[in-house]
């Protein structure tokens, strides 16, 4: 078998499922432009599985960079994670997001059609549900996407759709990932977030380094139990152990699916502050704050699809999720 390519395979998510698909014999490649992540990932990656991936340094943009990767490697797949994903961020700088996002993704379906690759895995994400009634099924109507972010993922997803369509040998593989949180349990690789972290089980970690001196609960009058919003947080090797899934669904059949990524369970901002206090024996200290604006309530998973045609299930607990965000969070600093 050939190599597999992973587009952003510096960056969060990508390093474990390189750490995944290295530790099930797979040969990976790297193109990363380290906009928001470094070098030295490689190096951890090869400190935890032994293997050290190959990388390239390069802007999956730049078309001829990545022809050169494709005449250099064989590639039988690529996992394109590349792209900006701040979500405030793309609204401020909704060009930069459409550029780099759409390009990335289009320059690797041009660049893989030119090279004969066949078979690509997307990262989406459960924001292209928009304001849909949870749990979210793939086959749901989607597409009310609330910032730039959230429709860069409806756009790409529609290109590769229609690309797979148009061309019968193609395998496209969507998945719509939930909350990831947590680390590596070596504590070697992570979520480095720049600047003050948006989301939640970052920026906890931060409170609990002193780093932050509380956490701002947005609400806590929504229509759920404790009035604070529910999100289905999934573990990242838990979801890169669903994309080792993915691909060897993807390269042994043709045309799109969509799989959920997540627990298929939502826990409340109160809640993963309660599990953290006790999977790591310490108190984050908390205020409510107002809303932030275009949260929603509620978001979790439909599990079924990803279980029954992938025999993938997410297998560990927020406990897990925070002992090993904190485990990171420790040795980081
Ligand atoms: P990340 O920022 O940690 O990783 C993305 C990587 O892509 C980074 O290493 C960055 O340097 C690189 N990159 C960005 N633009 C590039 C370009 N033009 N050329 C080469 N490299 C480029 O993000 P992540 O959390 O690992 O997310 C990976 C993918 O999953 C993204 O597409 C993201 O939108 C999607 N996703 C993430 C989440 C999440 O909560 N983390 C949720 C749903 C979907
Ligand atoms: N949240 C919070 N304080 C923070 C960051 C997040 O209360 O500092 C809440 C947020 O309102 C949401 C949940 O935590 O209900 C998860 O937020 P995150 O940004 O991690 O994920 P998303 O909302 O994008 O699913």
């Amino acid at each position: 078998m050939g190599k597999i390519l992973l587009t952003g395979g510096c960056g969060y998510i990508g390093s474990h499922t390189a750490v995944a698909l290295l530790e099930a014999g797979m040969e990976v490649v790297i193109a990363d432009n380290l906009s928001n992540s470094s070098r030295d990932v490689i190096d951890r990656i090869g400190t935890i599985t032994g293997k050290k991936p190959l990388f390239y340094e390069m802007d999956v943009c730049d078309g001829e960079a990545l022809s050169r990767l494709f005449s250099q490697e064989k590639i039988d797949a690529a996992i394109h994670f590349a792209g900006y994903k701040a979500v405030g961020e793309s609204v401020a700088k909704p060009l930069a997001y459409y550029r780099n996002n759409l390009d990335s993704a289009l320059t690797l379906l041009e660049t893989m059609a030119a090279h004969g690759t066949r078979v690509l895995i997307f990262s989406s994400s459960a924001t292209v549900y928009g304001d849909g009634t949870p749990p979210y099924q793939e086959d749901m109507r989607s597409g009310i996407c609330s910032n730039p972010y959230g429709w860069t993922k409806w756009m790409i997803e529609q290109i590769l759709k229609d690309a797979a369509q148009a061309d019968p040998t193609l395998s496209v593989v969507l998945l719509r990932y939930f909350n990831p949180v947590g680390a590596h349990e070596s504590g070697l690789i992570g979520e480095v977030p720049r600047g003050i972290p948006n989301n939640l089980m970052p920026y906890v970690s931060q409170v609990a380094a002193g780093i932050r001196d509380h956490l701002n609960v947005f609400g806590n009058d929504y229509d759920t139990p404790d009035g604070t919003c529910l999100r289905d947080y999934i573990h990242v090797t838990d979801l890169a152990r669903g994309h080792l899934k993915a691909l060897e669904y993807a390269l042994d059949h043709q045309g799109t699916e969509i799989f959920n990524l997540g627990t298929g369970q939502g826990s409340s901002v109160l809640e993963v502050i309660r599990a953290f206090e006790q999977a790591n024996q310490l108190t984050i200290p908390f205020e409510i704050a107002p809303p932030r604006p275009g949260d929603l309530p509620v978001s979790y998973a439909a599990t079924d699809k990803a279980e029954r045609v992938l025999g993938w299930k997410a297998e560990k607990k927020l406990e897990d999720m925070c002992r090993d965000a904190w485990n990171f969070e420790k040795k980081l600093r």
